[in-house]
């Protein structure tokens, strides 16, 4: 027995930079770190998680009031973790919790996996040719789940088969449920590794058991994914889980199902799922029963029984930093992870980040490069075509419509890729000049057709289009630029016979649509697909051999200094798609502005050319990666309040060693009616921008109605 009562030191579910200690009280057992208990707080009982076991507290000490779990919910790796975030990315040590934690296990539900629902194929399913020869979504699901195997009902989505789908199947009694879980198996594969896979693959085995950083830099179609799953395959083989990170699971069932189909089952955890189904995922990743967990950014803050190697695909993708609540970034929290649970970490990209790449130089990260395709596959050629001057139809020029027709009429298929949808993002009166703005951001409003409205693309506010001028009464008015809806409406024109499939946000609600529309584009078919980033998701499409970039000059234009090297990654994913079948690609990039020099680079020198040219500028910039860099925001809704604020914070975050941009408006000032502000703080060393941060913390600074944030390692700063 201690000599003392034991002070247990609690994290609460609450925005507050501190923790609250907690007698034990008759409890026989002290709670390890980890471990949920509900406490007092106010005049509420919460669930709150142990994070230590201290001697004495200065405290006046309320009492726990039950201990929740017998076993730490969290291990003890998990709890660094939570510490290491909240230092790093100072946030508040129970907000941290809160992301860290299901919604289920901070409502304090048991933490027992329970036996989920499995779809299968029925045993008698010979009437399917005739029971499915009307219902072709029913069909594709029933396929699919042939070729898969039993599925659990929580990987349907990511899959892309469709849950109604098998009710209405369900009823015609050609498939079953039951709660037989699908076996895990490393199953044999037929394809050869090339020189270049097996040596990575042989790299990133050598490091098994230590904590090294990869980064294979291949190009699109070199076979990335086959060099993931050898090194799973092994680390299965060892007994050990994997966790493979993804931008957006619902984009890329296609990928998902190349898990599936090499190791029998795969679980996953995305925002798709419903919090029962998130927290069953979890226990089971925790418990070791899961061994392969794919999901988006929250998964590389799952628990495992015993991780072997963390994958993070296509690691240049922006969806992996969180950009409200605990800021963090998903890629550099897994080598985090790597280094703490001592295991490798592989970053695949064609296109890696800045960021990457100078770890890289600096011989943190090992690079593993894939600089051909498979198969004897070449890369497509790249095609600068100066629209200067040029009668646009659609947002294309006569020339690359005829290119297009070639493309159509040879039999193959063609995709347009304009980063921008809606019909036009300008509403202008010919009269006068004016313009239509969104009433409550600093924003033009985009014309949409389908329905017939305005949209504002930031507050998701709508107006109807109008009969009047509102500033002279005039009633011409002229529709500027171009969006999806418009080079649709264009190209559907010109090519009625020709099917045509229009990928974006809007069109993308359900994954089903997308899942049956690269369905559709997957028989091969001369088609087009016209479409926003959404397109450049590793979408494997191998009969589309010309790529269109409609507006090239959009991204390198913008003014956050990280907008070139987004437009640079999206020019090559997007590029990527084309020429991946038997027959070889061509891209055309339409641009006002031929001589921009990084453009220059892309086309001239490919990707890693880009990347010299634009480290020269970063670095003489002083911006990342040659820095360290924080944002802290601030908004309310007076416009004076949230700068006010910034400039009290900023007095603590002067010193040697630190530079400071603003405080100054946020680029877009006002969004959804609150003005928004922020301060920049640079630093050479990393360690000055936390010992800074750390005193801004302390400092704590208030003003009624405004809200303000601390983002480490910022992805957009306009
Ligand atoms: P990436 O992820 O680099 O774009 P993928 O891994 O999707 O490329 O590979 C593209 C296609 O090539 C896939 O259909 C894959 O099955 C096939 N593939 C991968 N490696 C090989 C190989 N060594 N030999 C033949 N085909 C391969
Ligand atoms: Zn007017
Ligand atoms: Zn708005």
């Amino acid at each position: 027995m201690p000599s003392q009562p034991a002070v247990i030191e609690v994290a609460l579910p609450r925005p507050l930079r501190r923790t609250f200690d907690y007698a034990l009280g008759q409890h026989a057992l002290v709670p390890s770190p980890g471990t949920r208990v509900r406490v007092p707080f106010g005049r509420s009982h919460v669930v709150g998680m142990v994070v230590d076991v201290l001697d004495s507290s200065p405290h006046e000490l309320k009492t726990i009031e039950h201990i929740i779990d017998e076993e730490p919910i969290l291990s003890p790796d998990l709890v660094d973790l939570a510490r290491w975030l909240a230092g790093y990315y100072h946030h508040p040590i129970g907000d941290v919790l809160k992301t860290v934690m299901p919604v289920k296990a901070r409502q304090g539900a048991k933490a027992e996996p329970v036996d989920e629902v499995v779809w299968r194929l029925a045993a008698d399913t010979t009437n399917a040719d005739t029971a499915l020869a009307r219902a072709p979504t029913q069909r594709a699901s029933f396929d699919r789940l042939h070729q898969l195997g039993p599925t659990a009902d929580a990987e349907l989505a990511a899959l892309g088969i469709s849950r109604q789908s098998l009710l209405a199947l369900l009823a015609k009694e050609l498939v079953e449920r039951t709660t037989v879980a699908p076996p895990y198996e490393v199953r044999a594969s037929a394809i050869e590794p090339t020189p270049e896979q097996a040596a990575a693959i042989g790299a990133i085995l050598g490091s098994l058991g230590d904590a090294a950083t990869h980064v294979v830099e291949g190009v699109t179609g070199s076979g990335k994914t086959e060099v993931y799953l050898r090194v799973i395959a092994e680390v299965l083989r060892s007994g050990r889980q994997a966790l493979v990170l993804v931008p957006e699971i619902a984009l890329t069932p296609q990928t998902t199902a190349r898990f599936r189909e090499r190791f029998g089952a795969t679980a996953t955890l995305h925002s798709g799922m419903t919090d029962s189904q998130r927290y069953d995922a979890w226990l089971k990743c925790r418990n070791g029963s899961h061994k392969v967990l794919i999901g988006t950014r929250s998964a590389v803050l799952a628990p495992f029984a015993d991780l072997g190697v963390i994958i993070v695909d296509e690691e240049h993708d922006g969806s992996f930093k969180q950009t409200e609540g605990l800021r963090y970034s998903a890629r550099d929290v897994a080598v985090k992870r790597g280094q703490m649970l001592s295991i490798p970490v592989v970053l695949g990209s064609a296109t890696p980040s800045m960021e990457t790449l100078e770890n890289v130089r600096r011989g943190r990260y090992r690079h593993l490069r894939l600089t051909q395709r498979v198969a004897g596959r070449s890369m497509p050629g790249y095609r600068v075509s100066d629209i200067r001057g040029e009668r646009l139809d659609g947002g294309i020029s006569a020339h690359l419509h005829r290119a297009i027709g070639a493309h159509l009429d040879a039999g193959n298929q063609v995709l347009a890729f304009i980063n921008r949808r809606g019909y036009a993002p300008v509403l202008l009166c010919s009269d006068c000049g004016w313009q239509a703005e969104c009433d409550h951001c600093d924003v033009k409003l985009t014309y949409h057709r389908l329905p017939r409205q305005l949209r504002c693309h930031h507050c998701d506010r709508r107006r109807p289009i109008p009969r009047k001028c509102p500033s002279c009464g005039a009633s011409d008015f002229v529709l500027v630029g171009t969006g999806t809806q418009r080079t649709e409406e264009t190209l559907r024109t010109r090519h009625p016979g020709v099917p045509l499939y229009r990928i974006d946000r809007d069109t993308t609600r359900s994954t089903r649509r997308l899942e049956a529309d690269l369905a559709a584009v997957a028989e091969g078919k001369p088609a087009i697909l016209v479409g926003t980033q959404m397109l450049a998701k590793g979408h494997h499409l191998p009969n589309v051999t010309l790529v269109a970039v409609l507006d090239a000059d959009g991204g390198f234009l913008s003014p956050d200094f990280r907008a070139p090297e987004r437009a640079a990654q999206l020019i090559v994913q997007v590029a990527g798609r084309a020429g991946r079948g038997d027959r070889p690609g061509e891209v055309w990039i339409q641009t006002f502005d031929p001589d921009n020099a990084n453009l220059r680079a892309l086309i001239e020198s490919g990707y890693s050319g880009f990347v010299e040219s634009e480290r020269l500028r970063r670095e003489s910039a002083v911006m990342p990666p040659f820095v360290s860099l924080a944002i802290v925001r601030a908004e309310s809704s007076s416009e004076t309040a949230a700068l006010e604020l910034l400039r009290r914070a900023a007095d603590t975050l002067t010193g040697e060693g630190l530079e400071l941009l603003g405080p100054a408006p946020a680029p877009i000032a006002r969004r959804a009616d609150r003005y928004r502000s922020q301060l920049l703080l640079l630093a050479r060393r990393r360690r000055d921008l936390h010992l800074a941060l750390n005193r801004l913390e302390q400092a704590d600074p208030r003003a009624g109605g405004v809200r303000w944030s601390i983002d480490v390692d910022p992805l957009d700063t306009a």
